[in-house]
Formats: C-alpha cells, sequence, structure tokens
C-alpha cells in the first residue's frame, strides 16, 4: 500500500501519474546527468514538462526543502545534545546540505511534478497489469 502512496512516490523519484515509472534520467548522485529528468514516462508515456523550462519553479521547492533538511539536523544535534556551539551546529548543517544537495533537488523537482500531475488510477492499474504479462 505505502509503495502506491504520494509520499512513496515523490521520496524514490516516481512518476506522478502512475507512480511507477521512473521520474529522473539517472540516480541524483551520477553528476553528468545530474537530475534530469526524461523526457516521458516509460511507463505511462506521461509527458513530464508540459512547457519550457518547467522545473525552475522548483528552486522554490528546493529551498523549503534545505531549510527542512537544516532544521531537522538541528533537532537532531539538539536530541543528542551536540548543539552547545555554534560552530558545531553550523559545520554540521552545512556538511548535511553539502552531502544531500544532489537529492534536494531531485526531490523538489518530484514535488514540483506532483503538484501539476494528479494520479490515475485507472492508468496506474493499466500499467501495473502490463507489467505482469
Ligand atoms: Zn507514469
Amino acid at each position: 500500500m505505502f509503495k502506491r502512496s504520494i509520499i512513496h512516490s515523490i521520496l524514490f523519484l516516481k512518476c506522478p501519474q502512475c507512480r511507477q515509472g521512473e521520474f529522473l534520467e539517472a540516480s541524483p548522485y551520477n553528476f553528468s546527468k545530474m537530475n534530469k529528468v526524461k523526457e516521458r514516462c516509460p511507463k505511462c508515456e506521461l509527458k513530464y514538462s508540459i512547457e519550457p523550462s518547467f522545473y525552475t519553479g522548483s528552486m522554490y521547492v528546493s529551498y523549503a526543502v534545505g531549510i527542512a533538511f537544516a532544521v531537522a539536523t538541528y533537532v537532531l544535534l539538539l536530541i543528542f545534545d551536540y548543539a552547545s556551539n555554534p560552530l558545531t551546529i553550523f559545520i554540521s548543517i552545512v556538511a548535511v546540505l553539502a552531502v544531500s544537495f544532489p537529492y534536494i533537488g531531485a526531490v523538489s523537482k518530484s514535488i514540483w511534478a506532483h503538484f501539476f500531475f494528479k494520479y490515475n488510477k485507472s492508468i496506474a492499474k493499466k500499467v501495473r497489469n502490463d507489467s505482469r504479462t
């Protein structure tokens, strides 16, 4: 059931319409194809880009996701009692953001796409049945 949820689809970078096809050309950590969105979903043929530079707006999302990662890092430091020194906090947040920025960019594009494309139950069912045969 979780595999068909919108959270799974966003976090694992799946097609917003069928939630099964891959969304990116390659892994976010493949730097030569970094966060390149496929032209179409390999499963349901959904065109991922509805206009030129469609994914520029995902930059706003990536700002919010970056802040969320920074806050999560700070909360973890508080929980494990490492938040007494401001320099430790700063270095930890910078390190987390440096390591996770490819994934933040990818997940932001995924969230952006999920804003504009709706899940389609019948297409998802058809794609699932097609891949079984
Ligand atoms: Zn699809």
